[in-house]
């Protein structure tokens, strides 16, 4: 695994210290997550302000089998 992959999800990856989309303060995990065709959504629920909010990650299995071509 190299940090260039970083940035792609993959299934089993839990995302953790997601900042609040309101006031900022990391969330250790999500609330829920349900698992869709192509991507999961995470239910982030904040402790500090009670905000409550979606994440969408999606996987772009063609992308990661196919990579475009650089421009
Ligand atoms: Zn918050």
């Amino acid at each position: 695994m190299t940090k260039a992959n970083k940035a792609k999800a993959h299934f089993g990856e839990i995302p953790r210290q997601n900042p609040c989309a309101q006031c900022g303060t990391p969330i250790p995990e999500p609330d829920w997550i349900e698992p869709g065709e192509g991507r999961i959504s995470y239910l982030w629920n904040c402790r500090a302000c009670n905000y409550r909010f979606e994440a969408v990650a999606i996987f772009e299995r063609e992308a990661f089998e196919h990579p475009p071509l650089a421009a």
